[in-house]
């Protein structure tokens, strides 16, 4: 059998979708389960839609994922994606081709011509397919066509090709996740391959890359079905073996609408801003439409593209669970070593001054607060009490639920007596707030308010980190002077 060869295919009208990076991972895992290579191409062939940013981010969002593919022209010494704009001097030829063999003929209708068409159609309640008006044009019509400035566009003839490959009107192929599918082709209108511009279209262009690039399979979304007839029949057409196709169910949002941005972030790099790890988009996606043998479903893709075969693809829509992926963000960021979470988290911290932290005092405030960070953004919110020195803000329903009681009065009265002659170290305030507490549960006083009196005070909020990293990261003189500011004098 020849090498597998796959690809991923993205149109640059966005920034790389979340559903496109799950394409580029069944490629890349299918490439690598058979030592195969995995190829980017970037498909912009409608000038109007695209733009550079989005080619920046689909290229940095792939990498970023690890999905790196294993050829294309040398850009800086790295492999750049093949790009369909740059390739425009080899469409026209297979365009004459197909234009020799009789299977594509030149277009002369306008844009209003065929507007009435469709509306004709729309009025009659039938799907709209071209009449094939310039079929048989003769020469002196088209010369005659010319003269009054029209330029043809080109159209392949459905019918043509079907005849010539096929036993009736229908054709019918394998799919490698949904089995056989078919269609009529009488149903398919004949398409433009190449726009009056000179312009290939989608359809066209990327049957032609396909074939030069002697990709064996092309696995995409489920909406590229109705393309695929159409490609499968410019393959037969020009002589090119068919490549195998896959198509992929859907994702679909929570609520079963298509996913869109009204649901949460769509694209890769949203994600990442947000704190997402690629180690956790790539596991999450993975699983959609894919099951793990073992059932265990925390998988790095080393250990997906050994499990992973094509064939167990489930060939229906998947839902996309934000929760799930939070979940397993959660995950992911709990297995970060230290060091590294420092530096990915200082991103997320640039309202704070970190240099009022030494390095020590930073570590151990990533140590305490990381446990329920769900996304790595949640530490802008986690951390506002280690800055400020002397000032905290405080909740209001601290202030007046927690703080003005008389029990955290006294409490922070007796914490700012003794802390005073406390040596500050988080080990030997472990010890003396044990001592602290075990004294005013004598008194009556339950741990949890004695602890939540200094906890107000210190950090402004009732939960968060371990209390006494906290004092200890802080240090004595904010702790104090912060509870020393909570403390109630009578008005004299
Ligand atoms: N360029 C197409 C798209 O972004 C994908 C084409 C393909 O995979 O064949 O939808």
């Amino acid at each position: 059998m020849s090498e597998v060869r796959v690809r991923i295919a993205p149109s640059p009208s966005g920034n790389l979708h979340i559903g496109t990076a799950r394409t580029a991972l069944f490629n890349y895992l299918f490439a690598k389960k058979n030592n195969g290579k995995f190829i980017l191409r970037i498909e912009d062939t409608d000038a109007e839609r695209t733009s550079q940013a989005y080619v920046d981010n689909i290229f940095d969002s792939l990498k970023a994922l690890g999905l790196n593919w294993d050829e294309g022209p040398d850009v800086g010494g790295e492999y750049g994606p093949y790009t369909q704009s740059e390739r425009f001097d080899i469409y026209p030829k297979y365009v004459q081709e197909l234009l020799d063999k009789g299977f594509a003929y030149e277009c002369f209708c306008t844009p209003e011509e065929l507007e009435a068409e469709k509306e004709e159609a729309t009025k009659n309640k039938q799907a709209y397919v071209y009449s094939k008006k310039c079929e048989n044009l003769t020469e002196e019509e088209k010369a005659k066509l010319r003269a009054e400035g029209r330029k043809p566009a080109i159209r392949f003839n459905i019918a043509k090709a079907q005849k010539a490959f096929h036993d009736s009107s229908i054709l019918e192929f394998d799919d490698l996740v949904k089995g056989k599918l078919h269609v009529d082709t009488n149903l398919i209108g004949d398409f433009v391959i190449m726009k009056s511009n000179g312009a290939p279209t989608y359809n066209y262009a990327v049957v032609i890359d396909d074939a030069l690039m002697h990709i064996t399979h092309v696995i995409r979304g489920e909406d590229h079905i109705s393309n695929t007839y159409k490609q499968i029949l410019i393959f037969e057409a020009l002589g090119f073996e068919v490549p195998r196709f896959g198509h992929l169910g859907m994702i679909l949002a929570p609520d079963r609408s298509k996913l869109s941005k009204r649901h949460g972030a769509t694209a890769v790099s949203d994600f990442v801003e947000q704190g997402y790890l690629t180690e956790a988009l790539l596991n999450f996606v993975a699983l959609l439409g894919w099951a793990p043998s073992d059932g265990q479903e925390i998988k790095t893709v080393e250990e997906i593209a050994k499990d992973f075969r094509i064939g167990e693809i489930s060939s229906s829509n998947s839902i996309f669970e934000y929760d799930k992926l939070k979940w397993m963000n959660s995950h992911y960021i709990k297995q970060i070593p230290i060091e590294q979470l420092k530096e990915m988290l200082k991103k997320y911290l640039t309202d704070y001054d970190l240099t009022t932290l030494s390095d020590a005092q930073y570590t151990r405030m990533v140590e305490i607060t990381r446990e329920p960070l769900t996304l790595l953004s949640d530490i802008t919110n986690a951390v506002p009490y280690f800055f400020g020195g002397d000032n905290v803000e405080i909740e209001p329903e601290v202030q007046t639920g927690t703080i003005e009681t008389e029990l955290s009065q006294e409490v922070l009265r007796a914490f700012v007596e003794q802390g005073e002659s406390w040596e500050w170290t988080e080990e030997n305030l472990h010890e003396k707030l044990e001592k602290f507490r075990a004294d005013f549960k004598e008194k009556g006083y339950k741990p949890k308010f004695t602890m939540w009196a200094i906890r107000g005070a210190v950090t402004g909020r009732l939960c968060g980190a371990d209390m006494t990293a906290i004092l200890a990261i802080l240090g004595k003189e904010h702790s104090l002077n912060r509870a020393k500011k909570c403390i109630i004098t009578a008005n004299v």
